[in-house]
């Protein structure tokens, strides 16, 4: 039965990412507190979050120096604004640390809210530097599909989803879709992981060609996609990927909404696939989600035409009352010290070694048709037939009672269709992943015998 808790959240909360009445019917999970990698319900049943929470929980849930880092703040200054000529002091400190940080040479910093806006504020920062530049042609912007980077109207367009954009009608003309990374998926029979990355870099010259070069204004995308299913890139795909659009003068933004800040064993995703973006866009891991922030880190070459007092495009009307939000700031700044003070990328080398070769010894299981990650990211590509590379007649399915079975386990991981993603706070240790693990294990054989 569901708790009276459970039923007021039934009777008066609409929730993100549902089918609204029937997936409301049973009740939700309350979580009611948190330590380390593990939550708990309201019944104090303990779940290890192989989530971290949305792909964002970095330092877990119950970092007391994150907690006093906003508790400082409040007490000095609650909020303060950013519009025009007003500042306040944390969000000049970390748009300094993140200018500093970047993989590559950046200069200002833009401050929203979530990873959508960041991603909304980057398509109107697209369009306004095209009008500065003298440039209005050149306003199509090309993502990828099984991309995600978000759901606000730009947003959702960029995401490469058309299932999820026919009910909004999406995308928005101007954005548009080339093939995903997806070698599992989207190779054909006996091509090699080079000749595929060969060909997704053809196909967006092709798209390109067709759209005509000069009406290109950028490409976004993730180095490792996340949501999507956690897809990494084969080895020479960025390379190839960059050169089509450095040919052609198309700026490139890394959403590394999940990637940055240690999630793929370097600080930020571009890192470790060798790509020189225009424009990163980080949320998520900056705080550890413990404050809504995003921030928008661009190069000279994005911000000079937008800068410039001769371009007739008058103000840049945009932002938010939160963009830039003191405590928000004060936060991650704690969060990116904490990260460095306790060397945890370094941990992410370690433990993340260790955690993608444990999952690669389950690839043998029948039911197991891929094993894929980098760092602290993986997932685990559940079939019915390995040589069909299926699971079931409705895609999710399987994944979707796996996860259920790993829930009743007390492990949450994320099913994307049929891929259990697995992204674990940076935090976690050895014994945790052995948990993680053996949960899997359990859950595989369960799923077996059904
Ligand atoms: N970009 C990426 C890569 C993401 O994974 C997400 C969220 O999962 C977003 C953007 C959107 O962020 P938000 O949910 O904060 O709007």
């Amino acid at each position: 039965l569901p708790s009276s808790q459970q039923a007021r959240d039934v009777a008066y909360q609409l929730h993100a990412y549902t089918n609204a009445r029937s997936h409301q019917r049973a009740g939700p999970l309350i979580i009611e507190r948190g330590e380390g990698p593990y939550v708990f319900d309201t019944a104090g049943k303990r779940y290890l979050d192989a989530m971290a929470g949305l792909w964002s929980a970095g330092l877990g849930f119950s970092e007391k120096r994150l907690i006093e880092a906003a508790h400082r703040q409040m007490q000095i200054l609650p909020f303060y604004h950013t519009f025009a000529s007003r500042s306040n002091g944390p969000s000049i400190a970390l748009a300094e640390k993140l200018v500093k940080m970047s993989p590559v040479p950046m200069s200002k910093v833009f401050f929203t809210n979530s990873g959508s806006e960041a991603n909304d504020t980057v398509l109107k920062l697209i369009a306004y530097r095209s009008n500065a530049a003298g440039q209005p042609q050149r306003k199509k912007v090309i993502s990828r599909l099984r991309g995600y980077h978000g759901v606000t109207i730009g947003a959702a367009s960029l995401t490469g989803f058309p299932d999820n954009h026919r009910s909004f009608d999406l995308p928005l003309p101007n954005i548009m879709h080339t093939g995903s990374p997806h070698f599992y998926k989207d190779s054909r029979a006996g091509e090699s992981e080079e000749t595929f990355a060969t060909r997704r870099a053809e196909e967006l010259e092709s798209l390109i060609q067709r759209e005509g070069a000069d009406t290109i204004a950028a490409f976004f995308g993730e180095p490792v996609m996340g949501a999507g299913g956690v897809i990494v890139p084969p080895p020479t795909y960025w390379d190839k990927i960059q050169s089509v659009l450095k040919k052609h003068s198309i700026l490139l933004v890394a959403d590394e909404v999940i990637c940055g800040f240690g999630r793929t064993g370097k600080m930020f995703g571009c890192e470790t696939y060798n790509i020189a973006p225009d424009v990163i866009v980080v949320s998520k891991q900056l705080t550890s989600s413990y404050f809504p922030l995003s921030a928008i880190i661009m190069n000279d070459y994005m911000f000079e035409p937008i800068a410039d007092e001769s371009n007739k495009v008058g103000l840049l009307a945009h932002g938010f009352t939160g963009g830039g939000h003191p405590v928000g700031a004060a936060v991650a700044l704690e969060n990116l010290k904490l990260i460095e003070e306790r060397g945890l990328i370094a941990n992410v080398g370690r433990i993340g070694a260790y955690m993608q070769e444990r999952l690669r010894t389950l690839v043998d299981h029948p039911l197991v048709g891929e094993v894929r990650g980098v760092g602290l990211i993986a997932a685990i590509e559940l079939v019915l037939d390995k040589k069909r590379k299926v699971a079931a007649t409705t895609p999710g399915d399987v994944g979707s009672i796996a996860s259920r079975l790993l829930h009743e386990r007390g492990i949450i991981v994320r099913n994307v269709d049929d891929a259990l993603s697995i992204c674990p706070p940076l935090i976690v240790n050895k014994d945790q992943i052995d948990e993680l693990i053996d949960g899997i294990t359990g859950m595989l054989h369960d799923l077996k015998a059904m």
